[in-house]
Parts: C-alpha cells; structure tokens; sequence
C-alpha cells in the first residue's frame, strides 16, 4: 500500500530522455516518486484520477522578493530608481515580523494555485531580524519547497542616500555575517527548505562584505545569488569604481562558477556570456519585471546557445504577478521578437527553464525538476478539458503559449496534495487575503506623505500619474524656500 496514485493522465516527464507517457500513472511513497508508467496497478491509500490532464513537473519560481506581494500597484510605471526610492522603500521601509509574514502567505497562495511549487526568494528587508523566519516559515507551513536568499546589503546605490530614513534593512557587515550564519545553520537542508546568500549588488554591497560574503558561502557550501548587470547603470558604477563591467568584476572576485546565481543579466558583454558559460555560472531571467521596469531583454537565447542554465523568476512587484505561465509566454515573445527571429527560442527549451533547468539554477537538480523514480513528488496537474487548451496538438508549445496558472488543478510537493480541486489544503485563503489587507492597509499608515500622494493622485492627464506629485511638491518646495 503506497501514500498517492495519480492515474489516467499525460505525464509530460521531464527527463533526460523528455518521455511523454499518454495514459500514465505516477505512484508516490514517502514523498518520493516510486513509480511512472501507463498501466500501472498499484494500491494505495489515495488516489486521484486526472483523465484529459497532463502531468507535469512543479514549476520553479528561481527569483523573487515576496515582501513587494503587500504593496503592488501604489507606485507603477516609473523607472528603477524613483519605483525605489519614491514607491518602495518609503513603504517597506517600515515592515514588521508580521507584514513579512503575511506577504509570504500571500504569495505563497498565488504562487500554489498557479502550479509553483519552489521558490527561491531573496529576503533583504531586515527591518527586523526576525523577518526573514516568518518569511521561512510561511513556506513551510504552505508545504512549499524554498531557497531562501539571504540578503546582505550595508550600502544602497553605490552608497548614496545612505543617511535615508527609508533605509532600515541596511545594517554594518558583521551584523550581517552573523545572522546570514545562523540563519542558515536553522534552516539549511530543514525539510524543503536551502539557504543562499544574496548579496543585493555590487552597488548595494561594499567590496569588503562582497569578498566576505563569498568567503562564508564557500564555507557554508551553499549558493550566492546576486543580481548582476540589471539595470544599465551598474556597468557605469563597477567601470568607475573598479575598472570592470559588472559581472567581470564579480567573476574577478570569485563569485562565478557553478555556486554562482545572477539574476537579470541584462546588461551584458560577448566576453561576459563566455565568462558565465566557461565558468559554469547560473543564470535566473525575469523577463517581465526587465520589460516593465525598462532595464531591457536579457540576451537569452544566446546563453541557451553556449549551454549556460538558465531559470525562470518572476522578481517582485514590477512582475505584477506571481503566475510563471506568463513569464513564461513573455520570455518567448521577448526572445522573438527582439531577435527578430521566430526560432530564437522554442517551446520546449522554455518548459525546461521553468523546470528541471531552474532546478538546476538552484543546486536541487537531484530532487526535483524533473518526474523519474526516485525524485522527491514535487508535480502538478493541468486541466486540459478547457476552450483555450483545445483542441490538442503537441502538448508543449499549447502549455506553454496557452496555460495559465488557474488551469492547475493538483498540486503536490514533497508527496503532500498541497491543492486539490483548486482547494490550497495547507493554508485558509480567505483568511490570508484578509489579513493581507489589512497588513496593506497597516504598512500605508505607517509610511509618509509621498506613499499618500501617490495613492491619492488623480488620473493623469498626459504622462505617468507620479510625475505631477514630483512636480508640484517640488514647487512647493521651492515657494516655501
Ligand atoms: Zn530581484
């Protein structure tokens, strides 16, 4: 007698040989896949049958920042830094052990009933050392998979506005050094859940908690996951200040190699793609979040091409979702269209960055990724009895131009139905949205002025609607003066 038995569906597997079993039956003991084939005659305690559906792995969420899930659409459509410093971190700035704790549930919700079942998110907003626990224990608590990034951050922007109120996650390294330490001997390897160290960015980080922080990742034997080359700026800054574009330097300090995740990878050189491909170095592209906050098209295709591993992230706020079917569909597009070439990426390539490929960005390539006998059961399952699914054809190319996250109906992690019928069995949603609005509410009392401007501006009679704030505070400023 084994734990679960999914039968009567299409099992789109992943696997090094990329079998597609028509009529299959994946059986689950102890949390494990124990078995995969069409026909199989097994007993077990549970059993859910799923005809007209495929089965495919969890999908893998490799970069994000849940704290923004609280706060989307109060600053939009503006560039990097005023959506920072003008939207953000005036309202984040003020996060407690409880708004962290809730942003956490709220996207783990999403995250679940679109068919994620890791996440790897990078936590730097230490307003409270103890964010990030609650942060780690939502997830948990959710049944999901994480790697969780430790954030490090002593500077912001190349060390500017450091005097900021806004600026409560920045703390002195050894602060850092110490918690990042503990943090990770609570949680590293604890049920579901690894540890990574993230420093922000070379901007966000001095040179001396950089190389210290590699020099503890090293030790710890775990990922540094950073964000490189994002926004065109940043080449600017690491040229001046140390004679190299981004990810050169961080490759001259020793951060490439296959411990290396960069998220973004934009702004990049012919000669950096090779550094990354030689060395080994893991890539996490976040091509909504780039679209929308105007940093650009990260050259993806390309790095596919020299056999770099590359995931799929949905970032935070600027993504406006936590749905990877879209970022999924937005990468494809991106690629095509501004590579001028309709083969510059397939369908199928992009379904291995959503699985087996991000599991390899993340080291849990040996877990999950991918449906094989002996894998952790990290799966989910597809309704395909719908309008927009039909009629089939090749099933790749229709899941990835045409699924979206509420076509997942099951979802298992760890061997745990952690959905059922579109049910999240491991957390009360109606509970969650409900303290997360208020934990929203909450959040904007406590920020300023700005943060009430913006939600109070009027429709925008030409431009961005944050442009008049700036404007007329500006010349209030000036009268007062
Ligand atoms: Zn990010």
């Amino acid at each position: 007698m084994i734990d679960l038995l999914i039968r009567d569906a299409t099992i789109i597997t992943m696997d090094p040989d990329r079998r597609i079993i028509e009529n299959g039956t994946i059986a689950i003991d102890g949390g494990r896949i124990t078995a995969i084939d069409a026909g199989l005659s097994l007993k077990a305690s549970r059993e859910l049958s799923a005809p007209g559906c495929v089965i495919l792995p969890g999908l893998i969420n490799a970069h994000t920042h849940v704290y923004q899930a609280l706060i989307e659409g109060i600053g939009y459509d503006m560039h990097f830094d005023p959506w920072n410093w003008r939207f953000l971190f005036p309202i984040v700035s003020k996060m407690s052990p409880h708004h962290a704790e809730i942003s956490a549930e709220l996207a783990a919700l999403e995250m679940i009933k679109s068919g994620t079942t890791t996440v790897s998110d990078h936590w730097y907003m230490h307003t409270d050392t103890r964010n990030i626990y609650g942060v780690t224990e939502a997830f948990d608590r959710a049944g999901m998979r994480a790697q969780m990034v430790y954030g490090l951050l002593d500077q912001t922007f190349a060390g500017e506005r450091i005097e900021s109120e806004y600026m409560t996650m920045i703390h002195r390294q050894e602060t850092l050094l110490a918690e990042a330490r503990q943090f990770a001997h609570a949680w590293h390897r604890t049920r579901r859940t690894t540890v990574a160290l993230g420093p922000g960015s070379t901007e966000d980080i001095s040179h001396e908690l950089m190389l210290k922080t590699a020099e503890l990742a090293r030790e710890l034997n775990i990922n540094v996951s950073t964000h490189v080359a994002g926004w065109i700026e940043i080449n600017a800054y690491t040229l001046r200040r140390f004679g190299e574009r981004d990810l050169e330097h961080l490759h001259s300090i020793g951060l490439t190699g296959p411990r290396g995740v960069f998220f973004h990878a934009v702004w990049l050189s012919d000669r950096e793609i090779n550094l990354l491909a030689e060395t080994g170095s893991k890539v996490v592209h976040c091509p909504v979040a780039n679209a929308y906050l105007g940093y650009g098209i990260a050259p993806v295709s390309k790095m596919l091409a020299m056999g770099i591993p590359v995931g799929l992230g949905t970032d935070g706020a600027a993504s406006y979702t936590y749905d990877l079917w879209q970022v999924a569909r937005a990468t494809a597009m991106l690629q095509k269209a501004s590579r001028l070439d309709g083969e510059a990426i397939t369908a199928e390539e992009i379904l291995a960055m959503l699985t087996i490929n991000g599991a390899k960005v993340l080291g849990l390539d040996s877990e999950v990724g991918s449906l094989e006998v002996g894998k952790r059961a990290d799966l989910i399952v597809l309704d395909l009895n719908q309008p927009h699914l039909l009629p089939g054809g090749r099933y790749v190319p229709k899941l990835v131009y045409s699924a979206q996250g509420p076509d997942v109906i099951h979802v298992v992690i760890d061997g745990q139905v952690v959905m059922e019928n579109r049910r999240v069995q491991t957390l009360d949603e109606s509970d969650v949205i409900k303290r997360a609005q208020e934990a929203r509410a909450d959040l904007i009392a406590h920020a300023g002025q700005e943060t009430r401007d913006l939600l109070a501006a009027p429709w925008p009679s030409r431009g961005p609607y944050w442009r008049a704030i700036v404007h007329e505070n500006e010349k209030r400023r000036r009268e007062e003066a």
